[in-house]
């Protein structure tokens, strides 16, 4: 089944020096199936116009394009209203946007509690709000097997003026999974904000933000089968409303007079210029397609995933890391004795595609005391060959390293 999804994904059917591509980096950016290639080219092709400005009928029609994909959106993440769907570049200005717009809302001595797997997305533009209004960012610290430490955490809600808690849903290193329902409880028990990043959740779980319980979600669109250059921030109305907007100018104002100006509402109010309109188009047709795609497909992403830990474990000399049986999306590596560039370089020579490096994740690389790893990571269109193959180059590696 999952060799035919490979079929509907162009980039995936090449070769690489006479290796057919095995990718397994989909953690970094997934492939992009026909249907959005196709999607976003019709619409240059067609329907082509700014949104939200002219009267004429092109503009119309991009316009019910664009705003549909966001109720899309809304129905897909199980939002409360569409005008909580805020539109983008990707998760990093999803996040930055966010803590631009919570300013004036912290104080000095108030905490900001960050995830310490994060992605440094989840982590700088926190830094910069504490440095803007004298909070300060606390870490949240990690078990040994590298979860998120549930009992530390509560004693820091229970003993620190927490204002605002960042979390992943899924570590983009590890592949762990925190229990966000369970984290945003405790949170909102205290008071307190909960951001989610969702980058390395949302094409892989189901998510539905109101079961969840937090305050904020972001996520890129490139990593969920779409284009880059767009991506979602959601919020509840009611905490979304109070955010400053960090781009101001058109589209974003009811009125402008140089006495002064009003800003519009929400959506608007945080979409400030030409939005990324094909962009959108395109992440609408990657909804679809995921939305079709046979739970199967999900099931089968799992054991691929599972899969990979367990060739991984059976290799003397790799040391896994965090790899545990509910991870979703992603494995972390090293061969022993060796550097992650080293393996990456000769498995590219096989033509697999796998990340090696920090990963925009250095407080975690500090905290498992090594300089980088290797991560191999799947999507719904990695099959057995790709593993057997990925596994087969890796002892390769392993024999040529010595
Ligand atoms: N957070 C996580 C967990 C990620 O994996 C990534 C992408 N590597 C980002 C944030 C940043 O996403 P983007 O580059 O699409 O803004």
């Amino acid at each position: 089944m999952n060799n035919d999804l490979k079929a509907l994904f162009p980039a995936l059917n090449q070769t690489l020096d006479g290796y057919p591509l095995c990718y397994l980096d989909t953690a970094a950016t997934s492939q992009k199936p026909a249907q959005v290639l196709e999607a976003m080219d019709s619409f240059y092709r067609q329907h082509n116009a700014n949104v939200h400005r002219a009267a004429h009928q092109l503009s119309a029609r991009a316009t019910s394009a664009y705003e549909t994909v966001r109720d899309s959106l809304k129905e897909f993440i199980g939002a409360a209203q569409s005008n909580e769907i805020i539109f983008t570049s990707g998760t990093t200005q999803s996040i930055n946007m966010l803590a631009w717009g919570l300013t004036s809302q912290l104080h000095q001595g108030d905490v900001i509690l960050v995830d310490s797997a994060a992605h440094h997305a989840n982590i700088v533009p926190w830094q910069e709000l504490a440095k803007r209004s004298g909070a300060e960012v606390v870490p949240i610290p990690l078990t040994a097997d590298l979860r998120l430490d549930i009992q530390a955490y509560q004693k820091q809600l229970d003993t620190l003026p927490v204002r605002i808690v960042a979390l992943a849903h899924v570590s983009n290193v590890l592949g762990t999974v925190n229990d966000i329902k369970a984290l945003s409880a405790m949170a909102k028990a205290k008071g307190a904000l909960v951001a989610v990043d969702g980058a390395q959740a949302i094409a892989h779980h189901k998510v539905n933000v109101v079961k969840l319980g937090c305050d904020f979600y972001s996520f890129s669109s490139h990593k969920m089968y779409g284009p880059s250059g767009v991506g979602v921030l959601w919020g509840c109305y009611q905490e979304l409303d109070k955010l400053e907007p960090m781009l101001t100018g058109g589209e974003m104002i009811d009125t402008v007079s140089f006495d002064g100006t009003c800003f519009g509402q929400l959506p608007n109010r945080l979409e400030a210029g030409t939005p990324p309109i094909v962009e959108v188009i395109g992440l609408g047709a990657a909804l679809k397609f995921i939305k079709e795609l046979p739970v199967e497909a999900f099931d089968h992403e799992q054991q691929m995933l599972n899969l990979l830990q367990q060739r991984l474990a059976q290799l003397p000399q790799v040391e896994l890391y965090g790899a545990h049986q509910d991870n979703t999306g992603a494995v972390a590596f090293n061969l022993k004795g060796e550097h992650h560039q080293d393996v990456g370089i000769l498995l590219d020579q096989q033509g697999i595609a796998i990340r090696c490096g920090h990963h925009c994740a250095q407080p975690l690389m500090q905290i498992m005391q090594i300089s980088g790893c290797c991560r191999a990571s799947v999507g719904v269109y990695t099959s057995r060959e790709d593993i057997d193959r990925f596994i087969t180059a890796l002892e390769d590696a392993i024999d040529l390293l010595g």
